[in-house]
């Protein structure tokens, strides 16, 4: 059985982002075991050159871009007609993949809609069946259950960032191939980005950080949890933060690292008044380097710690805020 896969990558400033390539690497990985096919970078947007060159070089057989001024901003209903665009180049059968970020979360189930594709989203594994279909798992009921779906026709999936991993790109070097978007249609033009205004400053994404400082409940208050933002900012660092300090408000959901949150793979993670629960570990045990830092001696978190330090969360960070500082 051949399947050609077709991978919507997601850039950001021009970019690929990790989660791109991490689905590239997956979609390898899933023509390998279903025997062969065609692994398809399809890159949607405006100013793609840089971000093309890179999907060159991340393991794609075929890239193909639809580059054109009128997709600068993002619209799902825009972004899905270049895709088909695309997809009208590529021999079926097709397996549609993206990163599960926040585009791949809106594009793919609209793209779904308009091919009558099999739409899964957020998934961990993915196995290609016999009879052509996948059977693909994913986490459900907030992390309490793993659901096995068997997906027929076209498979339209998302991809939970850092839960495959991203493989050495064998050496291939396919020519970029330019689709011509030509009109958009009507619908496609139906809801406009006006104006994107990001609140995350100059933070790295939580997902692609290569240093994350996390705070737990340990941190005591949302006004203590300026410390863990303070030594982030000092390192370049994203800030992560355990499901205690999501539930009491102290800081939104997009931050929590673990099961229910986010998959995180940086070189080094820093957990402050964390205590290590399962939960929270799931999401940071690929981690290059993990330091906690917690008062209890017997916390979980040593466990799997590379280093630890007994003391204070509130006395450290400072301490370490100020010598980082002075390098
Ligand atoms: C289905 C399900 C899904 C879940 N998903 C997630 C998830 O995605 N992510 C997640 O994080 N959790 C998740 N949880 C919750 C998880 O089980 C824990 O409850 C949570 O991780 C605990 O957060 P915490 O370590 O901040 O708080 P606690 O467990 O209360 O630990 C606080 C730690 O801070 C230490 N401490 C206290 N004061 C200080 C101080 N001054 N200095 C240093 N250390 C101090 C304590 O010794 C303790 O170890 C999930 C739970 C369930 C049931």
């Amino acid at each position: 059985m051949t399947l050609n896969i077709i991978v919507v990558t997601d850039q950001r400033d021009g970019t690929l982002k990790g989660a791109s390539r991490e689905s590239l690497s997956e979609a390898r990985r899933v023509v390998a075991r279903a025997g062969g096919g065609d692994v398809v970078a399809c890159l949607v947007g405006h100013n793609l050159g840089k971000a093309a060159e890179e999907a060159r070089h991340s393991g794609a057989s075929r890239v193909l871009v639809v580059d054109d001024e009128k997709l600068k901003a993002f619209s799902a209903a825009g972004y899905a007609h270049a895709v088909g665009l695309v997809a009208a180049k590529v021999p079926a059968p097709h397996v549609f993949l993206a990163p599960d970020t926040t585009m791949g979360r809106e594009l793919l189930p609209r793209l779904g809609a308009r091919i009558g594709g099999s739409v899964a989203t957020a998934v961990t594994s993915i196995a290609p069946e016999a009879d052509g279909s996948l059977t693909v798992q994913r986490k459900v009921f907030g992390g309490r259950a793993t659901e096995t779906l068997r997906l027929r026709g076209t498979p339209v999936i998302t991809l939970r960032p850092n839960a495959f991993g991203i493989d050495a790109s064998p050496a291939s070097d396919p020519p970029v191939e330019n689709v011509p978007l030509g009109d958009l249609p009507a619908v496609a033009q139906g809801v406009q980005v006006t104006n994107f205004t990001s609140t995350r400053g100059d933070t790295p994404d939580l997902t692609e950080a290569q240093i994350v400082v996390s705070g737990g409940r340990g941190m005591k208050t949302a006004e203590n949890f300026v410390l863990v933002e303070n030594l982030a900012k000092t390192l370049g660092a994203a800030v992560g933060a355990s499901r205690a300090v999501v539930d009491a408000g102290w800081r939104p959901a997009s931050f929590q690292v673990g099961q229910t949150g986010k998959t995180v793979q940086p070189q080094l993670y820093l957990a402050f008044g964390i205590s290590g629960a399962i939960q929270h570990l799931v999401g940071i045990t690929n981690s290059r380097c993990i330091v906690a830092v917690n008062k209890d001696p017997a916390a979980p978190i040593f466990k799997v710690a590379d280093y630890g330090v007994v003391g204070d969360a509130m006395t450290v960070l400072p301490l370490l805020t100020k010598a980082l500082t002075k390098q």
